[in-house]
Parts: C-alpha cells; sequence; structure tokens
C-alpha cells in the first residue's frame, strides 16, 4: 500500500486509506480480528478513515522486527545515523504543505497552526541532528596512566505514545534523541490521529531509515498496556492526560521500565494592570483559543489583579476580542463530539455556580468566512464546533478553576493582590506553565521566582521553550525525570557507560591503581 498524497489544499472533507500498523518496513492488519473505529475529520464530523485496535500479538510482532534490526542499527557511527534525520528533514521541508493539510483534516486545527506545529516538529528533529556535536562524552586522566570515561549508549527496543492534539509534534519530542542514540522506536499514535504517523512512517523509509527500527502500532488502551507489560520494551515515553499518565507510568515502572510521562496541565496567567494592554490582550486570546484550546500549554485561568477600576478596560478588551474570532477560519473545531460536550456542559456548570458568562461559544458554527466550510454543509451534524468562552468571577476551588477543561474557555479569577494569584497558582496541582503580563521586573521576577510550573513565560501566552532548552512540566503535570526533548531526552534514551582504562607502566602506580 502507497499512502495517497494529500493534495486537497482546503478543508473540504477528502476520505484517506485505513489505517495500519508499519511493521518490520511494511504496512500489516492487525492480528486476529481487530476491533477497529472511525477516524473522524472533526470539522466534519464525520469519519474519513478507520483504525484497527492492536493487541498484544502485534506489539509482540513489532518488538521482534524492531530486535532484529536494532543491533546493526546501534552499531552505525553516529553520525551515519544523524545522517537519516537529515534526509528525513529535507523530506518533511518538501512535503510541509501536504503534511500540514493532513494534520489539519484529521486533527482540526486550522492550516496555519498545521503548518506551525509540522514546523516545530522539524525544529526537533534539527536537535537531534545536531546531537553528533553534543553527544561527545568525556575522558579524564584520574591517576597516572589511568583513564575514566562515559559514552553514551542505546537501550535496545523503546516505545513513545502520543495524545490527538499534536499528531506529528509530539511524536517528534522523542524519535530524533531516540534514533539517533541508537534505538529502534515503536511509536503508538492517538487511535483518533492515525494518519501522519503514517506518512512519516513512509518518510523514515524514503530517508533510509532500515526497516524494523520505526514501527507504528496502532490502537488504544489494550495496545499500551501490551507496551507496558512487554518485556522486550527498555523504555517507554507518554504524553496525554493526567490520569493515564499517572497509570501508565505506574505501569511501565512495575514491569522494570524506564518511564517518563508527560500530564495534562490547568496553565494560568497572571494580568496585573501595569501589562502592556496591546501585548496582553492579543497574546492572552490567542494563548486560550489557539487550536482551539487543545494544548496542553492554552491559558486556562486569568488570574486579574487589582481593583475593577484598573483590571476592567483589560478584560473588556479581551472579551471584544475573543468574541470577535471567526471558527473555521481563525479557529478550528474541537476533536470529538465527547469532548464538545463535555466542555459545554463544563460552561454551564460554572455558570450555575455563579461565574458570568462574558462571551459565550455554546452553539456557535462557523460563518462561512473565508477559509470555512462551506455555508450550505454548516449545521449541528457537520462537525462539533464551541466558539472562545470567558468566564468571569470564577471560584478558584471549582471545576472551571481548577480543573483541566481543555477546550477554548477563560476562566478568569478576580483577585486583589499578586500574592493571593501566586498563592492560587501554586495551590494548583498541575505544573505545566505560569506567564505574567507586566512591565514590571519586580512582578515578573516575583513570579518567575514562585511559580509552581516548569515552564514560565513573561508576557509570553504560550511559554513552550524553543529548542534546546527541553519540554517538561512539573507536579502533576510529569511523572519520571527530566524534559521529553533537548539533552534531557537524549538522556533518557539512551544509558551511560563508564569505562576505566590503565596503561600505566608499574612504576607509575600510585594508591588507586
Ligand atoms: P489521553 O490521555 O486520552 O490519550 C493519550 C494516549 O494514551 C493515547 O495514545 C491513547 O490511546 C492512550 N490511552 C488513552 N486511555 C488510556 C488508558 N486508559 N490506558 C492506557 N492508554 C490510554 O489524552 P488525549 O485526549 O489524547 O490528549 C489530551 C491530553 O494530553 C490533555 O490532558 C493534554 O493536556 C495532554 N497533553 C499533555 C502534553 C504535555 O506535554 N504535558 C502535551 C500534549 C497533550
Amino acid at each position: 500500500m502507497t499512502l495517497p498524497r494529500f493534495a486537497a489544499s482546503s478543508y473540504d472533507f477528502t476520505e484517506y486509506v485505513p489505517a495500519r500498523n508499519w511493521i518490520g518496513g511494511a504496512w500489516r492488519e492487525a492480528a486476529g480480528t481487530p476491533a477497529s473505529q472511525p477516524v473522524p475529520n472533526p470539522r466534519w464530523g464525520r469519519p474519513m478513515s478507520t483504525v484497527q485496535l492492536s493487541g498484544a500479538a502485534d506489539v509482540d510482532a513489532a518488538v521482534a522486527a524492531a530486535r532484529a534490526a536494532f543491533p546493526a542499527w546501534r552499531d552505525l557511527p553516529i553520525r551515519d545515523r544523524a545522517q537519516v534525520l537529515y534526509r528525513t528533514r529535507e523530506l518533511l521541508m518538501r512535503d510541509l504543505v501536504e503534511l500540514s493539510w493532513l494534520v489539519s483534516h484529521e486533527n482540526g486545527k486550522i492550516y496555519s497552526e498545521a503548518e506551525a506545529e509540522v514546523l516545530k516538529a522539524i525544529e526537533c528533529l534539527e536537535y537531534g541532528c545536531s546531537l553528533p556535536n553534543l553527544a561527545t562524552g568525556s575522558e579524564l586522566e584520574v591517576s597516572r596512566g589511568v583513564t575514566c570515561g562515559l559514552t553514551y549508549e542505546p537501550l535496545g527496543v523503546v516505545a513513545g505514545v502520543v495524545p490527538f492534539n499534536f499528531p506529528l509534534m509530539v511524536p517528534m519530542w522523542m524519535l530524533p534523541q531516540a534514533l539517533v542514540g541508537g534505538n529502534a522506536f515503536l511509536l503508538k499514535p492517538s487511535e483518533r490521529v492515525p494518519l501522519s504517523a503514517m506518512r512519516l512512517a513512509e518518510l523514515f523509509a524514503e530517508a533510509g531509515l532500515p526497516a524494523g527500527i520505526f514501527s507504528l502500532v496502532q490502537g488504544g488502551r489494550e495496545t499500551v498496556e501490551a507496551l507496558c507489560d512487554h518485556p522486550g520494551i527498555e523504555a517507554l515515553g507518554f504524553v496525554g492526560s493526567t490520569r493515564v499518565a499517572r497509570a501508565v507510568y505506574a505501569r511501565a515502572c512495575a514491569a522494570g521500565k524506564r518511564a517518563l510521562c508527560l500530564g495534562g496541565a490547568k496553565n494560568h496567567l497572571i494580568l496585573v494592570p501595569d501589562a502592556d494592554p496591546d501585548v496582553a490582550v492579543e497574546n492572552i486570546v490567542a494563548s486560550f483559543t489557539g487550536c482551539a484550546g487543545q494544548r496542553c500549554m492554552a491559558a486556562s485561568v486569568l488570574l486579574a489583579v487589582g481593583e475593577p477600576a484598573e483590571i476592567d478596560p483589560l478584560l473588556g478588551r479581551i472579551a471584544k476580542r475573543a468574541a470577535a474570532i471567526r471558527l473555521g477560519s481563525e479557529m478550528g473545531p474541537i476533536a470529538t463530539a465527547a469532548a464538545a460536550e463535555r466542555i459545554t456542559k463544563a460552561i454551564a456548570n460554572a455558570a450555575a455556580n455563579g461565574a458570568r458568562v462574558v462571551v459565550d461559544g455554546r452553539g456557535r458554527l462557523p460563518d462561512g468566512a473565508e477559509g470555512a466550510v462551506g455555508a450550505e454543509r454548516v449545521g449541528p451534524a457537520a462537525g462539533w464546533w464551541v466558539g472562545p468562552t470567558i468566564l468571569d468571577g470564577v471560584d478558584p476551588a471549582s471545576e472551571a478553576g481548577c480543573e483541566e477543561i481543555f477546550g477554548p474557555v477563560l476562566s478568569v479569577v478576580r483577585v486583589a493582590t499578586l500574592d493571593e494569584a501566586l498563592r492560587i497558582e501554586g495551590a494548583n496541582p498541575y505544573g505545566n506553565a505560569a506567564t505574567v503580563y507586566t512591565t514590571s521586573g519586580d512582578v515578573a521576577r516575583r513570579v518567575m521566582g514562585s511559580a509552581e510550573a516548569g515552564m514560565c513565560g513573561v508576557n509570553v501566552g504560550v511559554p513552550v521553550p524553543r529548542e534546546p532548552f527541553g519540554f517538561g512540566g512539573w507536579n502533576d503535570s510529569c511523572f519520571g525525570h527530566g524534559n521529553i526533548t533537548g539533552w534531557d531526552g537524549y538522556r533518557f534514551w539512551t544509558r551511560q557507560r563508564k569505562i576505566t582504562t590503565k596503561w600505566a607502566l608499574q612504576r607509575d602506580a600510585n594508591w588507586m591503581s
């Protein structure tokens, strides 16, 4: 099977081939009589493909193919392994438009967001390309004629499990370091978005990655559990919700694996009255509406500091800007019908708990503006839409104040002082992102010094660290140690061999040699 090139340079509905496993360099049906489920295009609310849900036998077949391919890949010099990534990078650039449309169709995000995702995936790949210049190990003469050295070596067969919201970028948080490090990698895409990873498999093959070094095992919970339990898999990277991250971390560790599991988030933005209004308004709206709020770095709680007279003009501008966002062309749909319903219910619950719905996205549909689906096709059955929503006067202890909603909803919590804002931010169990909008260096320094978040921003609504700084949160947003990208990623997917060498004549011996 050769995958169709996704040529549709518009949001029109297009069907795609059924999602399959990629094992040993070939497309494979899942074993037995696998369950399968539709892969919807969220903009249209109807299936563009189907995906088979793999079981333990499929994981076993992928591990066997990976183990067979591993020794030859491990034995290549790191520069040769990196060359495959250089070529993959060229292919991703060549196919940037096609891949962006594929991401846009299966995930729902608008084209420009999908293109930004592919470009960020490429940036991660470039970090992998640079590893031969970084992963030099070390050596020191520790005594006369005696040296100690350190080298980084692959673990063997490793696996990654990824969420629906970044079908290409999140896999690229793991793959470059793991592959350049010399491992064979099994990827389990989200069953919601199994298609972009299939094109990636083809592109890796075109770039010359040996068969078996990259495999795709499509599926859901059962597949993930089989990956956790398989004794032939040495390490597992996971990105998804906190509930699942916690369970997967425990299961993988119990099976003796190295694990790093990134979870969900409830990100706090602190707005103080001295903020630059233009920067704050654009940034805050982009942060909670980008990717329809379906990203783990999205703004979720806005801690508005100060008296109403000081802060209300800023909040008014934020509400006006958010209400003007055009669905379809400026903001995409929600990934599933169930998620759209969950978000809608969370808005209703907040209103019932006393929050004021200042901007209400419930029931909104694309408005037929440029790039939106055609007006004749718009209707409740044609996709899952919730518009930007702002809740004011939210109780920080309520669902909207402390739980992840994962939609375009901003909960405004009013506080009198910066200390109160920091207390609320610190009390939340998650720890991905925190940002402050201010023109005061002192305020910025205080927030950066005490926020309980692994990724912080000053006047930056989505403070994703660019490579090589490494992506990773704290607290309930991350189980395991370190960041998943950057140098930590390389450390995670490799193990260190310490080598002590003695080429000393007896006359050079001392107390330790
Ligand atoms: P999810 O947790 O439902 O699914 C993630 C992966 O786990 C998928 O591949 C899925 O098939 C698998 N899975 C689902 N249920 C499982 C179970 N019971 N046992 C084992 N595996 C299971 O997450 P999602 O809905 O795909 O993605 C959205 C979530 O991911 C949000 O919570 C978001 O904050 C989080 N996320 C976090 C980061 C981060 O870097 N911290 C990045 C992106 C997304």
